[in-house]
């Protein structure tokens, strides 16, 4: 595909079982693999045999993987290339249904193989309890209602996606508008922020209704797997088999004993530099100084080298595989019309190397991501020799330490881009953030952990149930005369319609960034040492395993959080 940023890449290892030469966006093509597999199981009489059978199952996945991945590459780098488009969506819409019926029949038969339970122990475990799970909570009824389930948080994003407003003469997306809120002119930031909030309640109702039917749906897609509610059965379908709801409500508690003084003394100090006599909720996002932004760099060439330069004082091995990216090309950072927004990390699974997306355009933002994105590529190259797909990737829970850490370890050396003040301001920053963000997780997660364990609540139920959360987690920002905006703020939130109780996985994975930081202070060599082992493991191990690798408690309580907590502030107090 000449719409690559790279060249054609060999495989990692050479294919057994999947022919040179097949088009992977061929479905009568792929069929007879998928026969194959189907009709060998059965056949395998010995543990090689059968282990050998998985081998050859997981080069199959990795190929179509990184045919998806390719396709998606393209289009994303190409917005405005029709051929793109149509092979992306030709992959999603011809060949993926077909897939999906038939991996669950490898799954099945997997589960179902009299050998499985003699396969080695520790090497397998992980991925049987795994596989188990999904096969376990699989009932035909429920195809229907989750196809529902996918149209209905289609129509979300849709109604999101279409809102504008008009602002200084133009229309603007909401996201558009969140820049205002960086603007020191306080009456324009006000002006941004209420033209947004009162867009949004405009269709407060078909928020409102979207959301019933969902809820409605989970609920009996729970009840046909014989769950009791949507929230246990959610548990397992994430494959959450190392912690539990009541794990949750500590993380929750904690984040309110622990974090909430801290925020509210960051508050307290911005109100005082804004010499506000309150913060209202558009104060929250501006520098407090009124300073202009932060320049990291000019040239998008100058953020790779300055990065580069990080990595080399950080970890030669680290900054040899960021330096192997670049000779790659698996890179594509600069922002160029036609380029889809925002930032990722995809893996080509078959080269077993990564790519990182971005859209760099000169912000502090812009660092972050590029320490965050390579977190994750280097999770991606640690896992490059292990033959069984499933395992070349982590839980999200620890993929996000891989990359979180990153920020923070790479941040020590951010003096590659900035002066010694600005590196501080930016740190600043950084920190900030993370505090921050722990007391919105806890709301997102603690709002869900209601909704789906009182079935039958009303509307009114639910905005009380989310006002008490904003008073617990929301801080001292005075919000009169804003009531049903607060009262609906979580609507913004597409996680809650579209990936139920996928959110407290950044918290927990933050608090193992954390302690990877915190270790580095007392042990820089040994701290990184024990990061780069544990990205080793990709998902060959439960999370507790792998926090613990890294050199970190797999906890949520008040316990693991106050240390952590404490070293923040004592930093943040160091930088000012
Ligand atoms: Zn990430």
């Amino acid at each position: 595909m000449t719409l690559l940023p790279f060249k054609d890449l060999p495989a990692h290892k050479p294919r057994g079982f999947v022919p040179e030469g097949i088009d992977l966006g061929d479905w009568p093509q792929l069929a007879p693999l998928f026969d194959a597999l189907e009709s060998r199981a059965p056949k395998c009489g010995s543990v090689a045999d059968l282990e050998k059978w998985l081998v050859d199952w997981s080069e199959l996945e990795a190929a179509l993987d990184e045919e998806a991945s390719k396709r998606y590459i393209a289009m994303t780098c190409h917005t405005d290339n029709p051929e793109a488009e149509k092979s992306y969506l030709h992959f999603v819409e011809k060949v993926e249904p077909e897939l999906k019926p038939r991996k669950f029949r490898l799954q099945q038969a997997f589960i179902g193989h009299p050998l499985r339970d003699r396969l080695p122990k520790q090497r397998y475990e992980v991925f049987i309890r795994d596989t188990q799970s999904l096969v376990e909570l699989f009932r035909p009824e429920n195809v229907g209602l989750e196809t529902e389930e996918a149209k209905l948080t289609q129509q979300y994003q849709k109604l999101s996606g279409s809102l504008t407003v008009i602002f200084r003469g133009k229309e603007q997306t909401l996201v558009q508008m969140g820049r205002y809120l960086e603007e020191p002119d306080r009456a324009l930031r006000q002006e941004a922020w209420e033209l947004v909030g009162n867009r949004r309640l405009r269709e407060a109702d078909k928020f409102e209704e979207i959301f019933d039917k969902l809820v409605k749906l989970r609920q009996q897609i729970a009840k046909n797997a014989g769950f009791a509610n949507y929230r246990d059965y959610i548990f397992r379908k994430l494959c959450r088999f190392d912690y539990t709801p009541a794990d949750c409500t500590k993380f929750h508690d904690a984040v309110e004993k622990e974090v909430m003084p801290v925020v509210r003394e960051l508050q307290a100090e911005r109100r005082k530099q804004l010499k506000m006599e309150r913060l209202r909720p558009w104060d929250l996002a501006v520098d407090p100084l009124n300073r202009p932004p932060l320049k990291p760099f000019e040239q998008v060439g100058e953020m790779v080298s300055r990065t580069q330069t990080i990595f080399q004082q950080l970890d030669g091995e680290l900054a040899g595989g960021f330096q192997r990216m670049q000779d790659l090309c698996l890179l594509d950072l600069d922002n160029r019309k036609g380029k889809a927004p925002g930032g990722y990390q995809s893996t080509l699974a078959e080269a077993r190397v990564p790519f990182i997306f971005m859209n760099a355009i000169g912000l502090q933002r812009d660092v972050e991501t590029i320490l965050h994105e390579a977190g994750h590529a280097f999770h991606a190259l640690a896992t490059r020799d292990d033959d069984l797909y499933a395992y070349r990737s982590a839980p999200i829970e620890f993929c996000e330490v891989a990359s979180m850490s990153m920020e923070l370890l790479g941040n020590e050396f951010i003096e590659s881009f900035y002066s010694p003040a600005d590196a501080n301001r930016a740190r600043r920053t950084h920190l900030e953030g993370i505090m921050g963000i722990f007391p919105w997780i806890a709301t997102v997660d603690a709002f869900q952990h209601w909704i789906y364990t009182h079935p039958g609540h009303t509307r009114a139920e639910r905005s009380l149930a989310w006002l008490e959360l904003m008073d617990r987690f929301g801080g001292d920002a005075d919000w009169t005369g804003y009531d049903k905006t607060r009262a609906y703020l979580w609507h913004r939130q597409l996680h809650i319609f579209i990936h139920p109780f996928y959110y407290i996985e950044y918290g927990i994975a933050q608090l193992g960034a954390l302690q990877v930081w915190a270790n580095s202070k007392r042990d820089k060599a040994g701290a990184l040492n024990a990061y780069k082992q544990s990205l080793v493991l990709g998902g060959s191990r439960p999370l507790p395993e792998l926090f613990s690798a890294a050199g970190a408690r797999f906890e949520f309580d008040n316990a693991t959080m106050k240390p952590l907590v404490e070293l923040v502030r004592t930093e943040l107090k160091n930088l000012e």
